[in-house]
């Protein structure tokens, strides 16, 4: 790959960083991916006929010598380091590119704007996935909020209609390991897993079961999920499971009551199993959901907004539509943290018992 940087320039900065020493990335899981490579560009090279001429396998040759000289890195603990700044390349992005030489501070400047190409595309991707902001099912009113802290968002929520008439509504909300573009991915990959397993029409436990096992063989280690899920019923009827999730808090004119976690997240342990709480609201009762971007929000004095700071502001939002209530709660969360940069994604969402 051609460098941006003269060779007396990078000398320079070389020399520079010589002090510092980084030890490289050892990951049995990078390691791994390279040598599937390593096979796999054998198996083509070994495919092409002797006939061919040479230029037809060059490339492939050159690729085989790269992985090769990646795998030798991992070896000599010099892998994953810049090639430029000698600091760690971005550990997401190996996973993504093994075969990745330059941290992201170093990308050359096409290089810069291909990814924020890709950025404003997965960006868009992921605002096609979310549910309209406002939404009724049969004596459910609906609203949320959503304010990613980058293009791209780790936070996780949908509303999943039933299938037949009898069924119930699905709702989701959640946040993923990571941040940028690797939750992202995360997060649609949870978003088509629970839009499919919806159809099965099971019971939550079992659903969320279902899901940990599917998300457990489907991802990396150090990937997981929290996340609240839950069945919005008949005769203000709620049933929820959360997967390790922030609580669930309920709003009726005896306070604020919260509803906790029910086991570990997904993608832990592929034997978990979650128990379903089941709780029934009464009309003008709402039930919000939130991200960890919210409770964890800090103001210029590193404190944080709380659950309890939460709890505060819709304490006194009895009975408000899940519109008032939502804006009430980002209100809030904005005069806490005046003056302090958004540090995570931000999802509210509100289901209120409207009659
Ligand atoms: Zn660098």
């Amino acid at each position: 790959m051609p460098e941006s940087d003269g060779a007396a320039t990078q000398t320079a900065r070389i020399s520079q960083t010589e002090a510092k020493i980084v030890p490289g990335i050892v990951d049995p899981y990078i390691r791994e991916q390279l040598e599937k490579r390593r096979d796999e560009i054998k198996l083509l090279l070994s495919s092409i006929p002797t006939s061919e001429p040479a230029a037809t396998t060059a490339p492939f040759v050159e690729l085989l010598e790269e992985v090769n000289s990646a795998v030798q890195r991992m070896d000599a603990g010099t892998y994953g380091i810049c090639d430029v700044c000698h600091d760690t390349v971005e550990k997401e992005r190996l996973i993504a590119d093994p075969l990745m030489r330059l941290c992201l501070d170093h990308l050359t400047s096409d290089e810069q704007r291909a990814l924020e190409r890709d950025l404003e595309l997965a960006s868009q991707v992921q605002r096609g996935l979310l549910p309209q902001s406002d939404s009724e099912f049969r004596d459910w009113r609906i609203h949320y909020q959503y304010k990613p802290a980058g293009m791209v968002s780790g936070d996780y929520f949908d509303l999943i209609s039933p299938a037949n008439e009898s069924g119930d509504l699905i709702f989701l909300l959640g946040d993923v390991s990571g941040k940028g573009v690797a939750a992202s991915l995360l997060m649609t990959h949870l978003h088509a897993m629970f839009r499919s397993l919806a159809s099965a029409d099971v019971e939550l436990g079992k659903l969320l079961d279902m899901a940990n096992r599917l998300f457990c063989q489907s991802t990396t280690a150090g990937q997981y999920a929290t996340l609240v899920c839950g069945r919005a019923g008949r005769s203000g009827k709620i049933e929820i499971a959360s997967a390790g999730h922030s609580p669930a808090l309920v709003v009726s004119p005896e306070g604020v009551k919260q509803i906790g976690s029910t086991g570990l997240p997904l993608g832990l342990f592929s034997t978990s199993r979650y128990t379903v709480c089941r709780v029934r609201l009464e009309p003008g009762d709402s039930l919000l959901l939130f991200t960890d971007g919210i409770s964890e929000a800090n103001n210029a004095a590193g404190s944080e907004y709380g659950i309890e700071g939460l709890a505060a502001t819709i304490g006194e939002c009895h009975g408000w539509p899940p519109k008032q209530l939502v804006a009430a709660c980002l209100g809030a969360v904005q005069r806490h943290s005046a003056g302090v940069r958004q540090a995570d994604d931000q999802t509210l969402m509100a289901i209120q018992r409207f009659a």
